[in-house]
């Protein structure tokens, strides 16, 4: 009787210790979305190392599971936006030593749909907005590791604005394994948007840069992140094969084909670590509901 109090007793203190480190995961990953120093987060981190490792298994066992990375600039300003072209070069190095392999958008919709088979540890790296820095920063360690990519432009800032792409340099990459897609014309975020404005975004960007780049465009990415189930009807009626979110997390079989995961990478004060760390516990934070809707 007593020894069965006992148990009774450990189990209730062990569902405690659970329920703490859940709290504590809960609070490490909302904290660091904004790329504060989140070092007293570490504990709770190392918490969870253990679950972490069991859990990539489980996930193949279930089928395709892609990490989409989210980019923005490359380049040496203390911006949350900019990662520095070294720790870009460490990070591409770390999933080219671990036997990452770079697909396009157009690969992951195919692997989705079961029209092809996906490479081993399939990786899209994506980059928002067209920033020139893309070209003159970021393509060169790119075709130094022999990454494919993929940049979303706002059409109307290319050959206008001078920190953005130009037309020709989006056509250079595109002849060396970087994809150009569309980040709609003016960049808006498009839950402001009434309908008639929201379809000259997705059809407008489309036509140009298919007049720019001579081929179809079939994938966008959501300005700022922002979306909705109408807007998303709206994404498929102009013409798009899928879309890709800032919501946070892998993408595999249950992904909304118009709100595809991504997980960012931002310029923190160790944005190598945090890049692992985001990488690495992305199942974790899928596990517990934090990132599908
Ligand atoms: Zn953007």
């Amino acid at each position: 009787m007593r020894e069965r109090q006992k148990i009774k007793r450990s189990g209730s203190r062990l569902l405690v210790f659970l329920f703490m480190v859940l709290l504590g995961v809960g609070a490490w990953f909302f904290l660091g979305q904004g790329g504060e120093s989140r070092a007293q987060d570490q504990n709770a981190a190392q918490e969870v190392t253990a679950a972490a490792q069991e859990v990539p298994e489980r996930e193949a066992a279930r089928g395709i599971k892609v990490l989409v990375l989210n980019y923005h600039k490359i380049d040496s300003k203390h911006h949350s936006l900019s990662v520095r072209p070294a720790d870009f070069e460490s990070q591409l190095k770390y999933l080219s030593d671990h036997g990452y392999h770079s697909i396009t958008p157009q690969e992951l919709y195919e692997g989705l749909a079961g029209t092809a088979t996906l490479p081993e540890n399939p990786v899209l790296i994506t980059f928002d907005d067209g920033y020139r820095d893309n070209y003159t920063n970021a393509f060169p360690l790119l075709k130094k590791y022999g990454f494919k990519a993929t940049i979303f432009v706002v059409t109307s800032f290319l050959d206008k604005k001078s920190q953005y792409l130009t037309w020709a340099q989006a056509r250079e990459m595109e002849a060396n394994g970087i994809s150009i897609q569309s980040h709609t014309v003016t960049h808006r975020s498009m839950t402001d948007l009434s309908d008639e404005e929201l379809r000259i975004e997705l059809v407008e960007s489309k036509r140009k840069a298919e007049e720019e780049l001579g081929h179809p465009v079939d994938y966008i990415a959501y300005p700022t992140g922002t979306y909705n189930l109408h807007i998303a009807e709206m994404v498929k009626e102009a013409g798009y094969k899928a879309a890709f979110t800032i919501k946070y997390g892998n993408v595999d079989e249950a992904s909304n084909i118009y709100a595809l995961e991504r997980v960012p990478v931002f310029h923190t004060a160790n944005t190598n670590r945090d890049f692992l760390e985001r990488i690495n516990y992305t199942p974790i934070f899928e596990k517990f509901g934090w990132s599908k809707s």
